[in-house]
């Protein structure tokens, strides 16, 4: 279910065919996805799967072997880029400087002036709880509070996109709280994000779209919404009187069945209806419903 750029409005980041060799690997092969603005999009795909490589080229930082990037329908600038609030996994920040003063150095990189980075840094330090940190050096911060600290410095001066690698990796459940958060206002605000999680619940509760890497390619790409109905149709049926039956069944695999009730995969159109039919002629239906795939078994599914 991998989509295509030129069904896009153009509106957003745009990855169009992007690939990238290392010598003889093919680390990200000829991928395509959009990032629409006002939407997180979740990125996803085991260890080595491509993500990284795939965001460094997005923002610049690694050479493209093949393929491009578009911004708002245009193929990206380097002055879009420097626009680009971008975290990076490798963390760089140095660990000698007072917090404040590293992130309005960084700010000021971006093009913010100096007292708006102090204000904007301190204002997400503030939501992140590490206010009264701001003139500790950043050796003396815990990992998950360097986090914080670098997750703040890719959001200073109204970055017209995010890309964050595994911005949640090792944070508490309350820095994530206030990460979510803010990345929702980002996005709330026209903002395309773009994060890349192991933690697929986190993803499932956050994001409206999905891309899910394996192997350099993407395997899947599109709505939560859309994954989930284009996922694998079952449906859980309860009866008052036992469904060995359903067996034998024309369009029927049985995925689980233990008495009167039945976990079902339908493979023929119209099984269902034949199915709810008999199963109604033998007695009571107690239910019988769709079930909705979760993410992780979208995420199973796509990258087996
Ligand atoms: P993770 O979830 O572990 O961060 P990832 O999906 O981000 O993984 P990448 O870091 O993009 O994956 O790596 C994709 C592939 O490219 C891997 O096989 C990796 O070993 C390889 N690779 C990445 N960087 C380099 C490099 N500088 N030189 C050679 N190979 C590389």
């Amino acid at each position: 279910m991998s989509e295509h750029p030129p069904f896009s409005t153009g509106a957003g980041i745009e990855v169009n065919h992007l690939t990238r060799r290392y010598g003889d690997l093919l680390a990200v092969d000829q991928v395509s996805f959009t990032v629409p603005p006002g939407t997180m999009t979740g990125f996803v795909g085991a260890n080595g799967a491509g993500k990284t490589t795939t965001m460094r080229m997005i923002v610049g930082v690694l050479a493209i072997t093949d393929g491009e990037v578009s911004f708002n329908g245009r193929p990206i600038t380097a002055a879009d880029r420097r626009r680009i609030g971008y975290m990076p996994e490798e963390r760089g920040l140095y660990p000698k400087q007072p917090v404040i003063d590293q992130l309005v150095y960084l700010g000021r990189i971006r093009g913010v002036g100096a007292q708006n980075a102090h204000d904007q840094a301190m204002d997400y330090l503030d939501r992140f709880g590490l206010a009264g940190r701001a003139k500790d050096k950043v050796e003396a911060l815990s990992l998950g509070n360097q986090q914080r600290v670098q997750v703040t410095a890719a959001l200073l001066g109204d970055p017209v996109a995010l890309i964050l690698d595994e911005p949640f990796s090792g944070l508490d459940p309350v820095a994530v709280e206030a990460m979510a958060e803010v990345l929702r206002e980002r996005s709330a605000a026209g903002v395309p994000v773009l994060f890349s999680s192991h933690q697929l619940d986190l993803v499932e509760r956050l994001c409206d779209r999905l891309v899910i890497l394996d192997g350099g390619r993407v395997v899947a790409a599109g709505s939560t919404d859309e994954l989930r109905s284009g996922g694998p149709r079952r449906h859980r049926i309860s009866a008052s009187t036992d469904l060995g039956w359903l067996r034998t069944s024309q369009g029927v695999d049985v995925v689980d069945l233990d008495g009167t009730t039945a976990v079902v995969h339908f493979t023929e159109p119209g099984a269902d209806q034949a199915v709810l039919a008999e199963a109604m002629s033998r007695g009571e239906i107690t239910e019988f419903s769709r079930i909705i795939p979760s993410l992780s078994e979208i995420y199973r599914e796509a990258a087996s």
